[in-house]
């Protein structure tokens, strides 16, 4: 079910997707549009990622769901999507889908060189870590791939000639002040004043989406109304677990509460025993690590019997036993060596082994590059849940 990957929930989400370009990709396959072309990437993503679980933030534009070449009872899915807190709908997607990537570092799927935008926005350029593109695969007829894409540098008199078709209305809020003020608005809990919008109404949403932030400080996307602060959200952090390089399951830190880690806990926890085969590690210990969320990052401690490792910078360091370590995105808390923990939402794909040189400047590049070996992972079924709320 292609809702089952669907969330607002920028935390838990892995992959933004201009769900527009995605639907209206005609090199997917014939006709103008078809949501068919997105459950296709969804699957592209989940052997990317390594992950059936793969959870992605999608924003639409509004036309796409009125007369933009779907089917009705296609318009009719995205329609209840989006009454359902799905997935987003705006006006024009391009500015949000780029806010939301930059204020939390996600990858976007699209193939869109968001040429308009390069000025206002820099870190869209030159990146190979920034941007997925889907194309039909070549070993799977009728699927989709992904490959990672970067957008070349635009000649600057091309530049010129489609800013001048945009409007550049609020350009003073873009400056780095107005970022650095925009990140700490994040971490708020906001109501609009319409009382039953289906993202920001009452009752509050435990797991709100993303604000938008203008001069007049958080704004209701959908409403255009400033956004009341009801305070700081509490931190939570969405935690996955690889093993043999796959996610198999993933589970949700909720600030100030520490989460047991093990075979199989004593006490209440995450119970890995069911994946890791006939034969699990005996030096993974029943309750091995305790990881917890704290206001401004994740810690996590050593419990077990034979030590705990943590991978950083490509380099393996034994964490002392029973005291609190930070865990960043980007690192492994390693607890034997088939099984490590990761934090979601890392923008970086591979580990250095894995690291593919980059594709060359163009979006048209030959490269195709999945997650290690191309290999599917639909054999383990996860079975925890921890999304929507
Ligand atoms: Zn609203």
């Amino acid at each position: 079910m292609m809702e089952d990957h669907l969330t607002l929930d920028i935390e838990a989400a892995e992959f933004i997707v201009d769900l527009s370009n995605v639907v209206r990709n005609t090199s997917l396959g014939v006709g103008v549009a078809r949501l068919s072309r997105f459950q296709g990437l969804l699957d592209a993503l989940r052997r990317f990622a390594r992950d059936d679980q793969v959870l992605v933030y999608a924003v639409a534009d509004r036309s796409l769901l009125h007369g933009a070449g779907l089917s009705g009872q296609e318009e009719a899915v995205l329609q209840r999507w989006a009454r359902d807190g799905l997935i987003e709908v705006r006006p024009v997607a391009d500015d949000r889908i780029l806010e939301i990537a930059h204020l939390r570092d996600r990858m976007i799927v699209t193939d869109d060189a968001y040429k308009e935008y390069h000025r206002f926005h820099p870190w869209l350029v030159g990146d190979c870590n920034r941007f997925l593109s889907p194309y039909p695969d070549p070993r799977r007829p009728g699927a989709v791939a992904v490959r990672r894409r970067v957008i070349p540098k635009f000649p600057e008199w091309e530049l010129s000639l489609v800013e001048e078709e945009r409007e550049l209305k609020d350009a003073g809020l873009r400056g780095r002040n107005a970022e650095q003020r925009r990140r700490t608005l994040l971490g708020r809990l906001w109501e609009c004043p319409v009382r039953d919008c289906p993202l920001f109404g009452r009752p509050l949403r435990a797991i709100q989406p993303v604000a938008r932030f203008t001069g007049r400080g958080a704004v209701c996307p959908d409403h255009r109304l400033p956004l009341a602060d009801r305070g700081r959200a509490p931190r939570r952090a969405q935690v996955k677990v690889l093993v043999d390089g796959a996610v198999v399951t993933r589970f949700t830190l909720d600030e100030g509460r520490a989460v047991s880690v093990g075979r199989a806990p004593v006490r209440a926890g995450v119970a890995l025993m069911s994946w890791l085969g006939a034969y699990p590690p005996t030096s993974m210990s029943r309750t091995h690590v305790e990881l917890m969320c704290e206001a401004d990052r994740v810690v996590v401690r050593d419990v077990s019997t034979n030590g705990t490792e943590i991978r950083r910078d490509g380099g393996l360091t034994r964490l002392s036993p029973r005291r609190w370590h930070p865990f960043s995105p980007g690192q492994e808390v390693v607890l034997h060596e088939s099984t490590v923990l990761v934090l979601s939402g890392r923008r970086r794909y591979f580990n250095e082994a894995d690291e593919a040189p980059p594709p060359p400047p163009s979006h048209v590049d030959p490269t195709t590059i999945e997650g290690k070996n191309g290999r599917i992972t639909g054999s383990r079924q996860t079975r925890r849940r921890t999304r929507r709320r």
